[in-house]
């Protein structure tokens, strides 16, 4: 197969900076969209993976699922999409297509599921590289239509950081009744109170973090609860339908399993690995109460969250970065100083 070498951004080690090299992209097949990448969003899962947090790292890993650009070329089957077309690549870039989570549009369920990196990619029997790179091939069933409305940057963590939190929302029918509440502001969590508030739900932030309750209000939450004062907490026991729980490491569940209402259920997005203290039962019988996981959203969910955001003018709030920043990012977002994604313009990296 004909292949192109680019440049891009990643790491061959848990421990070293990311630094520049070059991959091969595989020039379009039928089937394919080759986009020039102008934004990528940078979730914390692009760190977890970096340093191996999860154990299942395979090196080089070229991070990036929150992908934003211009369609380069298309292959003779492609009709969705067309050169010059704004189109965007977030975390899934095939599946089986036939399972029943593909037919039920959940690939991101589906045992097959493609990562944007980090994945098989049967093209060229390698690993698939994500979005700190010049460009990518897509498949045109992974490849989403970004309305053009919207601030090209900012939208690009709605490729994970807003379908991770769109997806509970709509499965747990959340609307103008409903009281949800979200844990932690980063990425994902400024992107749930922003869609959350604007599918009409009553929304309070969960934060470690007393300087970023002005923001927590500006994004759209209508109260904001400092999580280790004890008496806040206790201010708001019972109340919530569904809680986003988006904090990336281990950490009590225990507390916030009692602000959940009677039928409320917390949904873990954040944190992937053993409950460290265990779950207390009590809490969750009494009130039949569940704690749930989701993982980001299907093809379909994204382009509806994509659309979404076209009509109501929602994107991320985002701080713009060079390629070459990329390590710096990565520090400030373990000290959750992120205001509140780092986008990194693509330029930087092409010149
Ligand atoms: P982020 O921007 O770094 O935000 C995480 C927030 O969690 C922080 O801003 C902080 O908010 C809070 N936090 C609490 N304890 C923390 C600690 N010990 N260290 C750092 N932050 C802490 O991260 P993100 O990009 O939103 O991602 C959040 C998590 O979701 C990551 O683990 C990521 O891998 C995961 N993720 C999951 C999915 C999925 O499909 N399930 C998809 C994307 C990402 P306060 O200061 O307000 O407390
Ligand atoms: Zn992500
Ligand atoms: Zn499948």
């Amino acid at each position: 197969m004909n292949t192109k070498n680019i440049k891009a951004y990643g790491t061959d080690s848990a421990e070293a900076d990311l630094k520049q090299f070059h991959i091969d992209r595989r020039s379009v097949t039928v089937n394919d969209v080759e986009i020039d990448i102008l934004f990528c969003g940078v979730c914390h899962s692009d760190l977890h993976f970096a340093r191996n947090d999860w154990g299942m790292t395979e090196y080089p890993v070229v991070p990036g699922h929150e992908i934003v650009g211009r369609v380069t070329n298309i292959g003779s089957g492609v009709t969705k999409h067309k050169v010059g077309d704004l189109v965007a690549i977030g975390c899934l870039v095939d599946s089986c297509r036939t399972c029943k989570s593909c037919k039920a549009d959940l690939e991101q369920y589906c045992p097959e599921w493609v990562a944007t990196y980090g994945g098989y990619d049967k093209h060229l029997d390698t690993t698939t590289h994500g979005g700190y790179s010049e460009s990518i091939v897509g498949d045109k069933e992974f490849v989403l239509s970004v309305p053009e409305n919207l601030d090209q940057a900012g939208i690009a963590p709605v490729l994970c950081a807003g379908i991770t939190t769109w997806s509970p929302l709509r499965h747990w029918n959340v609307g103008k009744d409903s009281k949800v509440a979200v844990v932690g502001l980063g990425g994902l969590g400024h992107m749930a109170i922003k869609l959350a508030d604007a599918l009409g739900a009553h929304v309070t932030l969960f934060s470690r973090s007393p300087n970023k309750i002005k923001d927590g209000l500006a994004l759209g939450a209508d109260q904001v609860i400092i999580s280790t004062d004890e008496a806040q907490m206790e201010s708001v026991m019972g109340q919530f339908d569904l809680i986003i729980d988006t904090v990336p490491y281990a950490h009590d569940f225990n507390p916030y399993i009692g602000t959940l209402a009677v039928n409320g259920t917390l949904v873990v997005v954040g944190y992937l690995g053993p409950l460290d203290p265990m779950l207390v039962t009590v809490p969750m019988i009494m009130g039949r109460k569940a704690v749930a996981g989701s993982l980001i959203g299907g093809i379909a969910e994204t382009q509806e969250l994509l659309d979404f955001c076209g009509k109501h003018n929602i994107t991320s709030d985002v701080e713009i970065i060079n390629m070459q920043d990329i390590n710096q990012a990565y520090e400030r977002m373990l000290k959750s100083d992120v205001h509140y994604r780092f986008v990194i313009d693509m330029k930087s990296l092409k010149s």
